[in-house]
């Protein structure tokens, strides 16, 4: 019976209580709002399989391939606004979906809660496009019903964070040719928890309920995106940066971040899925022929099955092929574990007193640094001039 003694040592994918035979494991928020696997011991048959797919407790290395590097931006300009980087993931879902197959991804809810469903139409795809910067609520049915269409052999495309899929593929126990894995490089997945009291700090700022919510909107282009909170009124909405959003700062500074995303387990370049995606902030290095301010997604296939796949999907993208060892250059996210931030135990102590507003007024004060950041960006936004001082400040300062 598995055992969490520390919480790093587990990232919440809960192949367990998929696995379990006896339905006997619940995946429950702790104070800090991440679920972590809750068993009944008098329930429990001692059959070992929750400890046998866990993929923290069987680590394992990618599998060594002949991987091949490109950098895409989807063809399809509607599609192209509403991803995060380049579309990529739509073109591979769809590949699926053309198959008669379904595909599994991370939507933000009607009642605004992450979490991974499937769909099996073009149409719903839009609801998994762009990044949702907090942890997405798997439970072990998710992994039932990818089993279920696997063995019924329709194609099953299923996306999601490393852990996540390397806790699918220990579930099934055995390779499907009907598979398409799609992970993302993974910096951390903020709490559920504080994500909730994000939104109640929004909705009693703006004294009105929040319809939807993008986290990497393209309102200002790709260089400059935005979290945009859509409210009811369909009027005025909000579209705020990394530097004055305190959903994004809060992200951005690991002040919230799930315990296991600082001893991160998947962190590697090569990997046990088909696909891995990312952003590609400075596309003008690799290609002259992608635009540089609607976004582009860095893609590394792991397999002959994503190499087969990728044949037929790239007519979607405008794209360039890179080595491999070019692409992942630089990309320190994807071999090292961001580091919390000092203040994250002070954090949530607070957040467990404190009003929404207090908790995020105090940690993500707007100080007057702040505010003249934001009118310097809108600034080079309306001059037209917002990726050429981006460029030159990336340039000086190495940072994005
Ligand atoms: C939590 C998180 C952290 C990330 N960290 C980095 C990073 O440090 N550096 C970097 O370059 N890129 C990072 N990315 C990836 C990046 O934001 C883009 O998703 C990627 O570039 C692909 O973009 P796209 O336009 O091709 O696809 P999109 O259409 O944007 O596809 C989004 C995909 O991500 C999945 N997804 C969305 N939210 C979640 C979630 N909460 N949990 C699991 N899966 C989710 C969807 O199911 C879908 O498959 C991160 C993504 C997430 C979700
Ligand atoms: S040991 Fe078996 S029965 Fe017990 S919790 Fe784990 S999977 Fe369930
Ligand atoms: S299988 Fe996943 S949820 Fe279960 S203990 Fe391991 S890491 Fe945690
Ligand atoms: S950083 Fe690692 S542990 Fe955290 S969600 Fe991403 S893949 Fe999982």
């Amino acid at each position: 019976m598995i055992e969490i003694k520390n919480k790093s040592d587990c990232c919440g994918c809960a192949a367990c209580a998929g696995i379990c035979p006896k339905n006997n494991i619940e995946m429950r928020e702790d104070s800090e709002g991440f679920r972590y696997p809750q068993i009944i011991a008098e329930n429990c048959v001692n059959c070992g399989l929750c400890e046998r797919v866990c993929p923290i407790l069987n680590s394992k290395d990618g599998i060594i391939f002949e991987q091949e590097g490109y950098i895409v931006q989807n063809k399809e300009q509607k599609i192209l606004r509403e991803s995060t980087a380049g579309g990529a993931f739509t073109a591979i879902a769809n590949y699926a979906l053309r198959k008669n197959g379904v595909v599994f991804g991370a939507e933000l809810s009607v009642d605004l809660e992450v979490r991974h469903v499937y769909i099996e139409t073009e149409a719903e795809l839009s609801r998994f496009r762009n990044s949702k910067y907090v942890q997405s609520f798997v439970g072990g049915d998710i992994y039932r019903q990818a089993k279920t269409f696997l063995d019924q052999e329709r194609t099953v495309c299923f996306s999601g964070t490393p852990c996540q899929i390397e806790g699918l593929k220990n579930y099934l126990g055995k390779d499907y040719l009907n598979l398409i894995t799609v992970d993302v490089v993974c910096r951390a997945v903020p709490s559920p928890l504080i994500f909730r009291k994000y939104i109640g700090y929004q909705e009693h700022k703006l004294a009105d309920k929040i319809k939807s919510m993008r986290f990497r909107d393209k309102h200002y282009g790709y260089k400059y995106s935005t979290m945009s909170v859509i409210f009811d009124r369909n009027q005025d909405n909000y579209h705020k940066g990394v530097e004055s959003d305190p959903w994004l700062r809060a992200f951005f500074s690991n002040i919230c971040d799930r315990p296991s995303c600082h001893s991160c387990h998947f962190r590697k370049s090569y990997r046990n899925s088909d696909f891995t995606i990312w952003d590609c902030f400075h596309v003008g290095r690799f290609s002259k022929e992608l635009d540089n301010d609607k976004g582009a997604t860095r893609m590394l296939v792991h397999t002959v099955n994503g190499k087969e796949i990728f044949k037929s999907v790239c007519s979607d993208f405008l794209y360039t092929k890179v080595e491999p060892e070019i692409i992942i250059a630089g990309v320190v996210e994807m071999k090292e574990s961001v580091k919390p931030n000092e203040k994250r135990e002070e954090f949530f102590l607070d957040a467990g007193w404190m009003s929404d507003t207090q908790l995020f007024e105090k940690y993500f004060p707007k100080t007057i640094r702040v505010k003249a950041e934001y009118m310097v960006r809108m600034a080079c936004y309306k001059l037209g001039i917002y990726a050429v001082v981006k460029k030159i400040f990336v340039r000086i300062s190495h940072k994005y």
